[in-house]
């Protein structure tokens, strides 16, 4: 057996490592390069370039060179119809609604252009090394859902490799970056190329918890590029009168240039730009000349910078921890070297971000010492990870009620117990969704299951118990038992119901954006199940007090009854909830009257899932 070797598959760029003894080496190409350009070109004769080679010759092949795969890994085609335009060669939608690339006449799915890079870095690693390498440790952004994990895990088994663990990459910075003996409080704040995240750990004696980790799949150094590159465009139209946008090679160039610019900028305080024969004019060639100064890069991306910051709050809020006790922020991803990042970033946990260790390596070295602990070369550490949503299932009147709550440790198991809403059902629908949001509607769906042959009870009396377990892989096993008969039903979560990141974020801002409305239509929904619940026991005394009441009154609470069970159609709130308050008194006076009420009556839950079948135990 060879050795195993740690790979960060970077958006931008790739690195690997490899540990000896326990302490991580990264491994450098022969021709002495530490990382390589996570690109892939295909050449006119049908040739296949890799890393260096391949990024070269972008800007005379920009059709059949691919870059940023990693931001199409395991996503459908509707979810990255936004990115379309960003990219220079063709996204198409493949037979099974996935996102692919099409080159030549031929479809390539993300995987296998990812592993056409894992390809070359398994090549990069044997010579190194001199010998064959077969194990691998990969590591993907702390966001990726099952899917995207799935399909880096393919694209290893494309290269070749036996993927050994799937590995999140600022649990990977951290290993890195910390000796593992004491307690540490750490921030690792990951800014590179396509994604922005930032993860809250806890170390004590070698154990790595993960206790929040929260990002922005759509904020990254690329987007930073994207405001030079329109403000070049722009000046460049102005002094010229000539759009480059409509042109097919220049926004390539124009791009690679301002990229060159921020990436000096982060070293000088100004640069120039010179591209020429950029365009022709009325009066020949007209070339590109403009001088970029760190001031006025700060003033375009600023903003965007900036937006990271409030998510590092709520990521220790969500892990429960204060700025002081954060011992050390790591710095992760190329865009961390901008000096504005590093003052902000400074500036908000009031201390200076560790330099000891070099962002875009970092990755790459946790996971090559994650490999010598599950070789057992090192027995030191211990990981826990967490899920970056929260799960649940449906209830009465479409709430979710979660149960795996978000940043959880995995693997984990939980369960609620949950009854029936209506007398004798036999039935009940378990519906699996996860998301932030109280109202099942504003979270993803996961999946459904009935549970049958619940045995003849009164409402409100089985008890149902839900149980969810999730792997260390992050899969979703849930299952439903009627603990009364023992019957049982569950369902893996299928993969292909996951959230992508995207999803993830959108269902965070959503979950906070609509709170207050999700308040109103929750203490509706309760209402109504109250009402429910009200008009069952009424129902039930109105058939018990026909002998113990006169006929005007008997009529009278009848006719209430059956008010009530209009408002709890209906969308009036405070009228439901003067309707309740009124039957329940009547209720009580009847039930005095009878004294026949089982008042001692009290389901052990109170929470009902909705059934999807229940008439049939009506
Ligand atoms: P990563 O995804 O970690 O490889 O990060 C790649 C991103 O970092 C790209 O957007 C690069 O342009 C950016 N980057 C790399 N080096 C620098 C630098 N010195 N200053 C600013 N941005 C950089």
């Amino acid at each position: 057996m060879g050795r195993t070797i740690g790979i960060d598959l970077g958006t931008t760029n790739s690195c690997i490592a490899f540990s000896d003894g326990g302490h991580p080496t990264v491994i450098q190409s022969k021709s002495g390069s530490r990382v390589m350009p996570s690109v892939v070109a295909f050449s006119a004769k049908g040739e296949r370039l890799v890393g260096l080679v391949a990024k070269r010759q972008a800007i005379t092949n920009p059709k059949n060179t691919v870059n940023s795969i990693k931001r199409l890994m395991g996503r459908r085609y509707s979810e990255v119809v936004d990115y379309l335009n960003a990219v220079s060669y063709e996204i198409v939608e493949n037979t099974n609604g996935d996102a692919a690339v099409r080159i030549m006449d031929r479809i390539y799915t993300p995987p296998e252009i990812s592993a056409i890079i894992l390809q070359q870095l398994k090549i990069t690693a044997e010579e190194f090394l001199g010998e064959e390498v077969t194990d691998a440790v990969i590591t993907v952004p702390a966001y990726f859902n099952e899917i995207q994990r799935q399909a880096t895990k393919a694209a290893g088994k494309i290269a070749g490799f036996n993927v050994k663990r799937v590995l999140n990459e600022p649990t990977a910075a951290a290993l890195a970056f910390l000796e593992p003996e004491g307690v540490k409080k750490l921030v690792v704040y990951d800014f590179g190329g396509g994604t922005f995240d930032v993860s809250v750990l806890k170390v004590i004696e070698g154990v790595f918890e993960v206790k929040a980790t929260l990002g922005d799949t759509t904020l990254g150094g690329d987007d930073l590029d994207t405001k030079l590159v329109n403000w070049i465009m722009e000046e460049f139209k102005t002094e010229t009168g000539i759009d480059l946008t409509r042109d097919n090679i220049a926004p390539q160039r124009v791009r690679e240039a301002a990229e060159r610019a921020k990436c000096e900028l982060s070293m000088t305080q100004e640069t120039d730009i010179n591209l020429p024969f950029i365009a022709t004019g009325d009066s020949g060639p007209v070339h590109l000349e403009i001088t970029i100064t760190r001031t006025l890069f700060e003033e375009l991306a600023g903003e965007l910078i900036k937006k990271t910051i409030p998510l590092c709050k709520d990521a220790l809020e969500d892990a429960g921890m204060q700025i002081e006790e954060v011992d050390h922020v790591v710095l992760v991803g190329g865009s961390t070297r901008i000096p504005l990042v590093q003052k902000l970033v400074g500036d908000f946990f009031g201390k200076k971000p560790a330099q000891s260790v070099n962002p875009d390596e970092v990755v790459a070295l946790g996971a090559a010492i994650e490999s010598s602990v599950l070789t057992g070369q090192r027995k030191d550490l211990v990981l826990i990870d967490v899920t970056p949503l929260s799960l649940g299932v449906e209830t009465l009147g479409g709430v979710l009620a979660p149960i795996i709550p978000r940043n959880s440790p995995i693997p984990m198991r939980n369960s609620r117990v949950f009854t029936t809403a209506s007398d004798n059902q036999s039935v009940v629908g378990v519906h699996v969704a996860q998301g932030e949001r109280e109202i099942i509607d504003g979270n993803r769906s996961l999946g459904t299951f009935e549970l049958r042959g619940i045995a003849p009870a009164k409402r409100g009396e089985p008890r149902i118990e839900v149980v969810f377990e999730i792997d260390a892989n992050g899969i979703l096993n849930v299952s439903a038992t009627d603990t009364s008969t023992g019957q049982k039903q569950s369902i893996k979560v299928n993969p292909s119901g996951g959230l992508s990141g995207t999803d993830i974020d959108r269902l965070r801002k959503e979950a906070s954006a609509n709170a207050e409305a999700d308040k109103i239509k929750l203490k509706f929904v309760g209402l109504k199940n109250e009402a429910d619940e009200v008009i069952y026991r009424a129902s039930k005394s109105l058939k018990i007090a026909r002998e113990e009441l006169d006929k005007e009154s008997w009529e009278q609470f009848e006719v209430e009854i059956k008010n009530l069970k209009l408002l709890r159609d209906g969308d009036d709130s405070l009228a439901l909830e003067k309707g309740i308050s009124e039957v329940r008194k009547q209720n009580e006076s009847v039930s005095k009257l009878i004294e026949m009420f089982d008042t001692a009556e009290e389901s052990a839950t109170s929470e009902f899932l909705d059934s999807i079948s229940k008439s049939e135990g009506e």
